[in-house]
């Protein structure tokens, strides 16, 4: 039966998960549309907020509060319980009656397993779940080669993305018919609506906010990001990852809004793609394609890794000004450019040789924008495995990234005080300064030599050597 043909619901729940927003909501514009009455559900899952970084769950909590004020606005709440979904959205939806539950679509393994046993307990009870778009540009099926095959080089990835039909954006719905009797319990939102930040600089969380961020975006930072985004303190990129993590915004109306700037949008868009291009690769791996499989893995020293070295890379003091600065700013702020990102991963996969999975597990604890694809993706890029890998024999060189994307060494000296008073020419490489800069320590590593023992690592574990 299409849709279209179904009888109308008497009851909805829409169940949120990454999709914190009620405009472009295509779940929630369905319920509205076709129920009578729609109960929109959060669950909080331990298993997702267990290991997640302070600053993520902070967000989260208080977008959740955001998005419960946006729905009284409009006639309803948001009910959130606190347990496994498995147990729970079935319990919810037959204590209101709903025949359905609409969700957008996620594509990590954790949340397929989630969904799966979610769908199958409601039908048990006669209901079903209803999985609508709203995460991605396009749903990772109708992304094939010609050989219909998953992509797994992102150049033609991207240009069949960019020729792939979008649906269009989709407004407010004015009002959401929920009977409020069944919001019972504030409790859990009341408190999230006053969760004080655990960091600083932290991005206002919500709904409201990222549309704000975005149209400051779109007007100030857009033009010159083909150029800024590679400044090393992130001052040329959007800050909008913590925004597309947990869909305060959809990367439709990002895109959207970037497209329609009237300015050259092509390099920024071209990295929202990257987005997509790893939760497609997510996708597909759970259906055996996409595998981070590599030959290359040999190399790193997983079971022998040097603990005094990596817990030097996660406290930030290696001794390297830009690996230092980076950590410890993502220590503070649960935040780091994407350039900052790719030197300190690449200094900790290739200078230490450490398992790549050591360095995203940090991340996951940390970042504010933590997100299983595109931290998988960005660790396996850099460490050379995985899809569309940077290739083994391209190691970034530290210094160098320095003096072109920190020059002043500003970056550098804000997140690293003890470089404060060091020579502009000396900023990234203090060990070449004539007085050694008092309290800082000496490399965990020499960089030319570090090099070569990676390359010649891979080498022999590419078969090459
Ligand atoms: P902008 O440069 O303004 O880009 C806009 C949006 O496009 C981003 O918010 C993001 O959604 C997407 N995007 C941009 N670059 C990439 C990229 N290379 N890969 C995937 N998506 C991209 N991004 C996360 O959202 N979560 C992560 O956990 C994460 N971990 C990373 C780990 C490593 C080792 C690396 C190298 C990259 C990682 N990235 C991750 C990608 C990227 O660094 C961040 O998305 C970006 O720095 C966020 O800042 P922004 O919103 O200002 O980005």
């Amino acid at each position: 039966m299409s849709p279209e043909a179904e009888p109308a619901w008497t009851t909805a729940v829409v169940w949120f998960r990454r999709d914190l927003r009620v405009a472009d909501h295509p779940a929630l514009c369905e319920a509205v549309t076709r129920a009578q009455r729609v109960v929109p559900l959060f669950i909080l899952d331990d298993r997702l907020l267990g290991g997640a970084a302070p600053a993520r769950s902070w967000f989260l909590r208080r977008s959740l509060a955001v998005l419960d004020a946006d729905l009284r606005a409009r006639g309803s709440a948001l009910l959130v319980r606190h347990g496994r979904p498995e147990d729970l959205v079935p319990q919810v939806a037959a204590e209101v009656g709903a025949q359905v539950v609409l969700a957008s679509r996620d594509v990590t393994p954790l949340s397929h397993r989630r969904d799966a046993a979610v769908a199958s307990a409601l039908e048990r009870d006669g209901r079903r779940l209803g999985l609508r778009p709203g995460l991605l540009l396009a749903e990772p099926e109708t992304m094939l080669t010609a050989a219909g095959s998953p992509y797994s080089v992102f150049t033609p990835f991207w240009r069949a993305l960019q020729a792939a039909p979008r649906r269009g954006v989709l407004a407010v719905p004015d009002r959401v018919p929920t009977p409020l009797d069944f919001v019972g319990d504030r409790s859990l939102i009341d408190k999230m609506a006053d969760l004080a930040p655990p960091l600083s600089d932290l991005p206002y969380p919500g709904e409201r906010a990222a549309h704000d961020r975005l149209s400051a975006w779109v007007a100030g930072g857009l033009a010159g990001y083909g150029t800024g985004r590679d400044v090393l303190s992130g001052e040329g990129a959007s800050r909008l990852s913590a925004d597309l993590h947990f869909g305060t915004l959809s990367p439709l109306q990002v895109e959207s809004a970037a497209l329609e700037a009237g300015v050259d949008a092509t390099p920024f868009v071209r990295q929202l793609a990257w987005r997509e291009f790893y939760h497609h690769r997510l996708f597909h791996r759970r259906t055996g394609d996409g595998s981070p499989d590599s030959p290359l893995l040999s190399a790193f020293r997983s079971e022998d890794a040097d603990p005094y070295a990596v817990e030097a890379w996660r406290e930030g003091r290696t001794g390297i000004p830009v690996v230092d600065a980076g950590m410890r700013q993502l220590a503070a702020t649960g935040w780091l450019s994407n350039r900052a990102r790719l030197v300190v991963a690449s200094f900790l996969t290739r200078h230490l040789l450490m398992d790549y999975c050591i360095g995203e597990r940090h991340f996951m604890r940390h970042l504010i924008d933590g997100d299983v694809a595109n931290n998988r993706g960005g660790w396996q890029w850099t460490a050379g495995v995985g899809a569309d890998p940077q290739p083994w024999f391209r190691i970034f060189n530290p210094v160098r990234q320095g003096l072109r994307f920190d020059p002043e060494g500003a970056w550098v000296r804000r997140w690293v005080p003890e470089l404060a008073g060091i020579a502009d020419r000396h900023v990234h490489e203090p060990w070449e300064a004539p007085v050694a800069p008092d309290g800082y320590p000496s490399p965990v590593v020499e960089l030319a030599a570090a090099r070569e023992r990676a390359l010649a690592a891979f080498k022999s574990a590419s078969g090459r050597g």
